[in-house]
């Protein structure tokens, strides 16, 4: 394959009459971390969720891999390995750290169960520790941790993490993207990171976006566009 391992083209979709994506184009290459930041309600969460089909793009077009998925269906999207931690985390109270992490082996039939779960357990030994645990127990780190490593456990050649940061320390969430960082590297994992703390999240990117009102207005190099006075201006506080 050649091109971009997500290509994302002129994409528009509707919250009924409103227009949330006004025609966006991302491309994130296979081995980058790719960083989409904006204010509240710039349309992020939007965005990914219309990869994954709902709302569903009206214009434009997702290729992900070479194959268009604009109109797959959300449970065979989770089949082509994109994988996501939505905002909110989204774990499940009731289940045990243990359960939650099954949950995410599904998608490869639980093929290479111990050995995934193994891995996580060595990412983020504070589950290993919390193990039979609660997933609605957990402090909200601990609770990113895992919607992480459920979606590590689904081995995906693509994670989308929106807004991984949210609610935490700012310590917890440097460990974090800490983590993000260190997979990317070792591994060659592919990261689509939105984010509002952009200075974090752009000092990390290989790339990075800047969305407003459904646009991508701004994109370039992750830490040029954490020098550019616009960005600085607008999402670092104190500029
Ligand atoms: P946040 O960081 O607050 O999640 P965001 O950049 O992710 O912001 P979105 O959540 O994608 O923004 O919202 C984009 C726009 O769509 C906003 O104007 C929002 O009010 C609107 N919107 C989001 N979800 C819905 C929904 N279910 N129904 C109607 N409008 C919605």
């Amino acid at each position: 394959m050649t091109g971009p391992l997500l290509a994302i083209r002129g994409v528009t979709a509707y919250y009924g009459a409103i227009a949330a994506l006004k025609g966006v184009d991302v491309d994130v290459a296979s081995g980058e971390i790719v960083t989409l930041i904006g204010a509240n309600g710039a349309g992020k969460s939007t965005l990914m969720m219309t990869i994954f089909g709902s709302p569903p793009a009206r214009d434009g077009s997702i290729v992900f891999d070479g194959q268009d998925i604009t109109r797959t269906p959300t449970h065979e999207i989770a089949r082509l390995k994109i994988a996501q931690s939505p905002e909110g985390r989204r774990i499940f109270g009731r289940m045990t750290v243990t359960e939650n992490l099954q949950m995410g082996a599904a998608v490869t039939k639980f093929a290479h169960y111990d050995e995934d779960l193994r891995r996580v357990f060595d990412i983020f030994p504070r589950l290993k520790e919390r193990a039979g645990q609660r997933g609605g127990t957990l402090s909200g780190g601990e609770q990113q941790m895992l919607a992480i490593g459920r979606a590590l456990m689904s081995r995906p050649r693509l994670l989308m993490l929106d807004e991984p940061s949210l609610g935490l320390a700012p310590l917890i969430a440097k460990q974090i993207f800490g983590v993000v960082d260190e997979l990317n590297r070792t591994e060659g994992l592919t990261v689509f990171l939105v984010e509002q703390n952009a200075y974090h999240a752009l000092k990390l990117a290989h790339r990075g976006y800047v969305m407003v009102n459904g646009r991508i207005t701004m994109s370039g190099a992750g830490r040029e566009l954490l020098e550019r006075p616009e960005v600085r201006a607008a999402y670092l506080e104190g500029g």
